[in-house]
């Protein structure tokens, strides 16, 4: 019931998710060794609304919305992040963090960046948008630049909230192209929609399960442990 790759809703029989598959389809060996969602960000739910909100000074509650994403990055990968790196065949795990730019193009630093850069003691690579290039559909691997040297190195790549793939994927694409030996995702939320029939089933089976506490196949269950968006004080 997991896609194999983001841990979304699949159909029966299917390894992926109609996305991933298509994104294997397009660039195969270039996409991310291991991909982590922190939660499922169920639309009109709490961690989907935090995703929203921590973006905008502006928005009443955006600080706190912050820390709370903070938290849950900060916790997974003090968890978890051992088991991702064995997943995404990575030795030691990453040597650099890279957080996929905003594809609005906004000005000033991602509010991610804040987040990744206080829960992780590692350098980051700057990814930016080529100007004039609009991102296509699924993976597009003239989206985002490089800058400074990845070679041979192994990469934690940061997103907020997985859709498609199609940033986060881009992100490693771009990474290996400039020769990055091993790339892993942690995605805060992936996104679900409860009113595709399959994602509301997909929802149903998780919330039939008495804990809430998630087990992904492909990591151990300590670090497969995934919660539900809407369980918002989770420690
Ligand atoms: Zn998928």
């Amino acid at each position: 019931m997991f896609c194999r790759t983001c841990r979304g809703p699949v159909g029966a029989g299917y390894a992926r998710c109609y996305q991933c598959g298509l994104a294997l389809s397009q660039a195969g060996g270039l996409l991310a060794d291991a991909v982590a969602p922190v939660g499922f960000a169920v639309r009109g739910g709490p961690l989907a609304g935090d995703l929203i909100r921590y973006k905008s000074a502006s928005a009443e509650g955006a600080p706190e919305a912050a820390a709370r994403l903070r938290a849950r990055l900060a916790r997974f990968l003090r968890d978890d992040g051992g088991a991702l790196w064995r997943e995404a065949g990575m030795s030691t795990g990453p040597s650099a963090v890279a957080v996929v730019p905003s594809g609005q193009g906004r000005s000033g630093p991602h509010p991610l960046s804040g987040i990744v850069r206080s829960c992780l003691d590692l350098p980051v690579v700057a990814l930016s948008l080529v100007p004039e290039v609009i991102h296509s559909r699924g993976v597009d691997v003239d989206w985002l630049r490089v800058t400074g040297s990845v070679a041979g190195a192994d990469l934690l790549v940061v997103d907020d909230t997985w859709v498609s793939g199609g940033s986060a994927q881009s992100a490693a694409a771009a990474l290996k192209l400039a020769g990055a030996r091993r790339v892993a995702i942690v995605v805060l939320g992936r996104h679900i929609n409860p009113a595709d029939p399959l994602s509301a089933r997909f929802l149903d089976a998780l919330g039939g399960q008495k804990t809430g506490e998630k087990f992904l196949p492909g990591l151990s269950p300590r670090a497969a442990r995934l919660r539900l968006g809407d369980e918002q004080q989770d420690r």
